[in-house]
Protein backbone atom coordinates (compact mmCIF):
# COMPACT_ATOMS: atom_id res chain seq x y z
CA UNK A 1 0.00 0.00 0.00
CA UNK A 2 1.64 3.29 -1.22
CA UNK A 3 1.46 5.85 1.49
CA UNK A 4 2.37 9.56 1.51
CA UNK A 5 5.69 10.87 2.92
CA UNK A 6 6.05 14.59 4.10
CA UNK A 7 9.68 16.02 4.67
CA UNK A 8 9.59 19.72 5.83
CA UNK A 9 12.37 21.53 7.80
CA UNK A 10 14.33 24.60 7.75
CA UNK A 11 16.47 25.92 4.47
CA UNK A 12 19.24 23.14 3.17
CA UNK A 13 18.60 20.68 5.64
CA UNK A 14 18.99 18.22 2.59
CA UNK A 15 15.17 17.11 2.48
CA UNK A 16 15.45 17.17 -1.50
CA UNK A 17 18.17 15.00 -1.60
CA UNK A 18 17.01 12.48 0.58
CA UNK A 19 12.99 12.79 -0.22
CA UNK A 20 14.70 12.24 -4.04
CA UNK A 21 16.25 9.06 -3.12
CA UNK A 22 13.68 7.92 -1.33
CA UNK A 23 11.03 8.34 -4.05
CA UNK A 24 13.45 6.39 -6.30
CA UNK A 25 13.78 3.53 -4.02
CA UNK A 26 10.01 3.43 -3.15
CA UNK A 27 9.15 4.38 -6.62
CA UNK A 28 7.34 7.23 -5.83
CA UNK A 29 6.91 10.85 -6.99
CA UNK A 30 8.96 13.29 -5.31
CA UNK A 31 7.49 16.33 -5.64
CA UNK A 32 9.98 19.88 -4.52
CA UNK A 33 6.89 22.56 -3.40
CA UNK A 34 10.23 24.61 -2.60
CA UNK A 35 10.40 25.12 -6.45
CA UNK A 36 7.17 25.94 -6.90
CA UNK A 37 7.00 28.69 -4.49
CA UNK A 38 10.44 29.53 -6.17
CA UNK A 39 9.14 29.70 -9.95
CA UNK A 40 6.23 31.85 -8.82
CA UNK A 41 9.50 34.08 -7.53
CA UNK A 42 11.12 33.96 -10.43
CA UNK A 43 7.82 35.40 -12.60
CA UNK A 44 7.70 38.17 -10.43
CA UNK A 45 11.03 38.92 -10.97
CA UNK A 46 10.65 38.43 -14.54
CA UNK A 47 7.85 41.41 -14.73
CA UNK A 48 9.80 43.49 -12.28
CA UNK A 49 7.21 43.04 -9.73
CA UNK A 50 9.48 42.77 -6.92
CA UNK A 51 13.02 44.14 -6.62
CA UNK A 52 15.29 44.82 -3.16
CA UNK A 53 13.23 48.00 -2.80
CA UNK A 54 10.04 46.64 -3.62
CA UNK A 55 7.14 44.28 -4.26
CA UNK A 56 3.73 44.52 -5.50
CA UNK A 57 1.89 41.97 -4.04
CA UNK A 58 -1.25 43.27 -5.70
CA UNK A 59 -0.24 42.96 -9.43
CA UNK A 60 1.16 39.72 -8.49
CA UNK A 61 -2.16 38.47 -7.04
CA UNK A 62 -3.61 39.83 -10.18
CA UNK A 63 -1.74 37.68 -12.35
CA UNK A 64 -1.62 34.60 -10.64
CA UNK A 65 -4.29 32.88 -12.85
CA UNK A 66 -1.49 33.01 -15.66
CA UNK A 67 1.14 31.61 -13.36
CA UNK A 68 1.38 27.48 -15.13
CA UNK A 69 3.45 25.85 -12.89
CA UNK A 70 3.82 22.11 -14.18
CA UNK A 71 6.74 19.19 -13.24
CA UNK A 72 8.25 16.72 -16.33
CA UNK A 73 10.15 13.85 -15.26
CA UNK A 74 13.77 14.25 -16.61
CA UNK A 75 14.95 10.32 -17.13
CA UNK A 76 18.71 11.01 -17.40
CA UNK A 77 18.26 13.30 -13.89
CA UNK A 78 16.02 10.72 -12.22
CA UNK A 79 13.31 13.59 -11.14
CA UNK A 80 10.82 15.93 -12.44
CA UNK A 81 12.31 19.33 -13.44
CA UNK A 82 9.99 22.53 -12.96
CA UNK A 83 8.42 24.73 -15.74
CA UNK A 84 7.17 28.27 -15.79
CA UNK A 85 4.94 28.56 -18.04
CA UNK A 86 5.96 25.66 -20.49
CA UNK A 87 9.53 26.98 -19.91
CA UNK A 88 12.02 24.76 -17.67
CA UNK A 89 13.28 27.01 -15.13
CA UNK A 90 15.03 24.42 -13.07
CA UNK A 91 18.25 25.93 -12.82
CA UNK A 92 17.46 29.56 -12.88
CA UNK A 93 15.45 29.10 -9.91
CA UNK A 94 18.04 27.94 -7.79
CA UNK A 95 20.25 31.20 -7.46
CA UNK A 96 20.87 33.23 -4.69
CA UNK A 97 18.67 36.20 -6.19
CA UNK A 98 15.49 33.85 -6.83
CA UNK A 99 16.20 32.48 -3.01
CA UNK A 100 16.34 36.15 -1.67
CA UNK A 101 12.81 37.15 -2.70
CA UNK A 102 11.32 34.10 -2.65
CA UNK A 103 10.70 33.62 1.62
CA UNK A 104 8.50 37.23 1.07
CA UNK A 105 6.61 35.42 -2.27
CA UNK A 106 5.47 32.73 0.08
CA UNK A 107 4.18 34.60 2.62
CA UNK A 108 1.49 36.11 0.52
CA UNK A 109 -2.00 33.37 1.47
CA UNK A 110 -2.77 34.06 -2.08
CA UNK A 111 -0.13 32.39 -3.36
CA UNK A 112 0.41 29.60 -0.61
CA UNK A 113 -3.39 28.83 -1.35
CA UNK A 114 -3.00 28.53 -5.25
CA UNK A 115 -0.20 26.24 -4.65
CA UNK A 116 -1.54 24.05 -1.83
CA UNK A 117 -4.11 23.39 -4.26
CA UNK A 118 -1.98 22.22 -7.13
CA UNK A 119 -0.11 20.20 -4.12
CA UNK A 120 -3.09 18.21 -3.14
CA UNK A 121 -4.21 17.49 -5.93
CA UNK A 122 -0.16 16.01 -7.36
CA UNK A 123 -0.73 13.83 -3.64
CA UNK A 124 -4.22 12.25 -4.46
CA UNK A 125 -3.04 9.28 -5.36
CA UNK A 126 -0.77 8.44 -2.40
CA UNK A 127 2.61 7.03 -3.42
CA UNK A 128 4.53 10.77 -3.09
CA UNK A 129 7.22 12.25 -1.63
CA UNK A 130 7.04 15.89 -1.00
CA UNK A 131 9.35 18.13 0.58
CA UNK A 132 8.81 22.14 1.89
CA UNK A 133 7.91 23.74 4.94
CA UNK A 134 4.26 23.48 5.57
CA UNK A 135 3.83 19.34 3.86
CA UNK A 136 2.83 17.52 7.20
CA UNK A 137 1.13 20.55 8.41
CA UNK A 138 -0.86 22.03 5.55
CA UNK A 139 -0.91 20.06 2.50
CA UNK A 140 -1.13 16.53 3.79
CA UNK A 141 -2.20 16.96 7.88
CA UNK A 142 -3.26 13.00 7.31
CA UNK A 143 0.15 12.35 6.02
CA UNK A 144 1.24 8.49 7.05
CA UNK A 145 5.31 9.19 7.42
CA UNK A 146 6.20 13.00 8.25
CA UNK A 147 9.75 14.04 8.77
CA UNK A 148 11.03 16.73 10.36
CA UNK A 149 14.77 17.99 9.43
CA UNK A 150 16.79 19.81 11.30
CA UNK A 151 20.57 20.61 10.97
CA UNK A 152 22.55 23.76 12.05
CA UNK A 153 22.43 26.92 10.33
CA UNK A 154 26.17 26.87 9.31
CA UNK A 155 26.09 23.11 8.05
CA UNK A 156 23.11 24.53 6.27
CA UNK A 157 25.23 27.07 4.73
CA UNK A 158 27.88 25.53 4.03
CA UNK A 159 25.85 22.65 1.94
CA UNK A 160 24.14 25.59 -0.26
CA UNK A 161 27.55 27.35 -0.50
CA UNK A 162 28.87 24.66 -2.12
CA UNK A 163 25.76 23.55 -4.45
CA UNK A 164 26.14 27.29 -5.74
CA UNK A 165 29.99 26.78 -6.21
CA UNK A 166 29.54 23.77 -8.25
CA UNK A 167 27.13 25.98 -9.92
CA UNK A 168 29.54 28.64 -10.78
CA UNK A 169 27.91 31.26 -9.03
CA UNK A 170 29.56 34.03 -7.47
CA UNK A 171 28.39 34.09 -3.94
CA UNK A 172 30.48 34.14 -0.94
CA UNK A 173 29.93 32.18 2.30
CA UNK A 174 28.69 35.31 4.65
CA UNK A 175 26.02 35.85 1.98
CA UNK A 176 25.02 32.61 2.07
CA UNK A 177 24.52 31.99 5.83
CA UNK A 178 23.05 35.30 5.80
CA UNK A 179 19.92 34.07 3.49
CA UNK A 180 19.59 31.02 5.00
CA UNK A 181 19.40 32.54 8.68
CA UNK A 182 16.70 35.09 7.29
CA UNK A 183 14.70 32.74 5.55
CA UNK A 184 14.83 31.01 8.61
CA UNK A 185 13.16 34.21 10.33
CA UNK A 186 10.23 34.66 7.65
CA UNK A 187 9.79 30.98 7.20
CA UNK A 188 9.09 30.90 11.14
CA UNK A 189 7.50 34.09 11.74
CA UNK A 190 5.21 34.66 8.62
CA UNK A 191 1.09 34.42 9.63
CA UNK A 192 0.13 31.82 7.03
CA UNK A 193 1.59 28.77 7.30
CA UNK A 194 4.76 29.58 9.73
CA UNK A 195 7.24 26.32 9.24
CA UNK A 196 6.35 24.54 12.80
CA UNK A 197 7.25 20.82 13.25
CA UNK A 198 3.78 18.86 13.17
CA UNK A 199 2.64 17.03 16.23
CA UNK A 200 3.00 13.66 14.50
CA UNK A 201 6.00 14.41 12.55
CA UNK A 202 9.99 12.78 13.71
CA UNK A 203 12.67 14.99 14.21
CA UNK A 204 16.13 14.01 12.13
CA UNK A 205 18.86 16.19 13.11
CA UNK A 206 21.27 15.19 9.50
CA UNK A 207 24.09 17.79 11.18
CA UNK A 208 26.47 14.39 11.81
CA UNK A 209 24.72 12.10 9.74
CA UNK A 210 26.44 10.69 6.08
CA UNK A 211 23.87 10.46 3.27
CA UNK A 212 23.79 6.76 3.64
CA UNK A 213 22.87 6.75 7.45
CA UNK A 214 20.22 9.34 6.90
CA UNK A 215 18.94 7.04 3.80
CA UNK A 216 18.69 4.20 5.91
CA UNK A 217 17.10 5.67 8.95
CA UNK A 218 13.99 6.74 6.90
CA UNK A 219 13.36 4.11 4.58
CA UNK A 220 13.87 1.94 8.14
CA UNK A 221 10.53 4.16 9.60
CA UNK A 222 8.75 3.67 5.89
CA UNK A 223 9.07 0.66 6.75
CA UNK A 224 7.37 0.99 10.61
O1 LIG B 1 12.82 24.30 -0.24
P1 LIG B 1 13.38 25.57 -0.79
O2 LIG B 1 14.51 26.11 0.03
O3 LIG B 1 13.70 25.52 -2.23
O4 LIG B 1 12.17 26.61 -0.64
C1 LIG B 1 12.32 27.96 -0.97
C2 LIG B 1 11.41 28.83 -0.14
O5 LIG B 1 10.04 28.60 -0.50
C3 LIG B 1 11.46 28.62 1.37
O6 LIG B 1 12.47 29.38 2.01
C4 LIG B 1 10.07 29.08 1.79
O7 LIG B 1 10.04 30.49 1.95
C5 LIG B 1 9.20 28.73 0.62
N1 LIG B 1 8.44 27.49 0.81
C6 LIG B 1 7.27 27.53 1.51
N2 LIG B 1 6.49 26.42 1.64
C7 LIG B 1 6.87 25.26 1.08
C8 LIG B 1 8.10 25.17 0.37
C9 LIG B 1 8.87 26.31 0.26
O8 LIG B 1 6.91 28.59 2.03
N3 LIG B 1 6.09 24.18 1.20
Amino acid sequence: NKITIAIDGFSSTGKSTVAKQIAKHLGYVYVDSGAMYRAVTLYAMQKGLISKSDFNIEALIYQLPSINISFKFNKSLGFAEVYLNDVNVEKEIRTLEVSSFVSKVAEVSEVRQKLVEQQQKMGKDKGVVMDGRDIGTVVFPDAELKLFMTASAETRAKRRYEELVERGDAVNFEQVLKNVKERDYIDSNREDSPLIKAKDAIEVDNSNMTLKEQFDKIIQLVKM
